[in-house]
């Protein structure tokens, strides 16, 4: 297939294939990054003994991972004051900080076959780090952020998770009609993104091109303006609770229902309009279309569980000025670890947040 300009997949294999040769030359080995970690932890001034000591002199190198104190002999395990204290692949995960640092986005997939480590080892990488930059995300001021309600991205979630139907695997490799980039601006809102113009529609599961299920369909059915409980519409479709359940989460997903107090749901008459002003409106929808188009290129899709950590890893493709670096990897050396039980129980908000770009020229709260 030859595409006359290159595509945000291409440039970004590119880039992997252009950095990542950089980063083997400074750091070929686990051996090397625990040494490369050392470095920056004397440099950043992270090392410091109970005594006071914190020059890099004054230590002596017990074994790869143990330091000594000259001045009060106690040993630090240096690693384990930050986040790679369990950490066997360390070369994998600088590297997976590598290329986010320098604004390539690096999947699970390819992670595995340049560090050749299980797929899950990967998929754990890439995944706690979007953890990490979502726990930034939410310590910054809510004023910067901007918020788009989950069904914006429909057409690039994949149905699969514990709470909506599975049609496709993961490992499925990206359907390369997603990848066509000649799209018109009508072609890409008609898909399903909304555009600054686009301010409400009617909410029908025929108006709006969303996959449904069969199941999805026959609740939906169901439902009409009168507000009906999951009782009732288990009844209602002779379908059990956990079917209506999960047809029940994708149509609210989707925008065409509501869920009201008292586990009653109703149709939605129209979809909200974001309440906010013109140019942040069109400022959410270019930074939302960015990350819309480019989740579908390099990733194909991605599942409405971790659709939110997917965005927060936007954040530091997009934003050149607050993630410069180095920047990603003082967030892990400082040690706040997230545990693997909070990455897998991570789910999406059905308003999601996008992170704000900050321009180099304009930039008014850059710290
Ligand atoms: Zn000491």
């Amino acid at each position: 297939m030859k595409t006359p300009t290159k595509t945000i997949y291409d440039a970004n294999q590119d880039a992997v294939a252009e950095l990542w040769p950089e980063f083997e030359s400074l750091i070929p080995d686990n051996e090397s990054a625990v040494e490369h970690v050392l470095q920056k932890l004397f440099e950043y001034e992270m090392i410091r003994c109970h005594c006071g000591n914190q020059e890099a002199e004054n230590f002596a190198r017990i074994s790869l991972r143990i330091l000594a104190c000259r001045q009060c002999s106690r040993e630090i395990r240096f690693l384990a004051r930050t986040c790679f204290r369990y950490v066997k692949q360390l070369k994998a995960w600088l590297g997976a900080i590598y290329l986010k640092e320098r604004r390539v986005l690096i999947t699970s997939y390819r992670l595995t076959r340049l560090c050749n480590i299980a797929f899950a080892t990967a998929h754990n990488i890439v995944t706690t780090l979007a953890c990490h930059l979502q726990k930034e995300l939410e310590l910054k001021p809510s004023t910067d952020v901007y918020s788009a309600p989950l069904n914006s991205f429909i057409k690039i979630l994949f149905r699969r998770s514990l709470i909506s139907v599975s049609y496709k695997h993961p490992s499925e490799p990206p359907d390369e009609s997603n990848r066509n980039n000649s799209q018109t601006q009508e072609e890409k809102e008609s898909q399903g993104f909304p555009s600054s113009s686009q301010s409400s529609n009617d909410c029908t599961a025929n108006n709006i091109d969303i996959d449904l299920t069969e199941t999805d369909k026959t609740v939906f059915d169901a439902i009409q303006q009168m507000p009906i409980s999951q009782d009732s519409l288990c009844v209602a479709t002779a379908m059990n609770a956990a079917q209506v359940s999960s047809a029940l989460v994708m149509l609210e997903v989707s925008g065409l229902i509501e869920a009201l107090p008292g586990n009653l749901f109703i149709r939605c008459k129209q979809r909200e309009t974001p309440s906010s002003s013109g140019a942040q409106r069109d400022s959410l929808t270019a930074l939302g279309f960015r990350a819309f188009l480019t989740i579908r290129e390099i990733y194909g899709g991605v599942s409405r569980k971790y659709l939110q950590l997917y965005l927060a890893a936007f954040w530091c493709h997009f934003d050149s000025v607050r993630w410069q670096q180095d920047s990603l990897l003082k967030i892990l050396l400082r040690g706040k670890s997230i545990r693997f039980q909070d990455v897998l129980s991570y789910v999406s908000p059905l308003t999601v947040s996008i992170m704000p770009l900050v321009q180099p020229k304009l930039s008014r709260n850059q710290n």
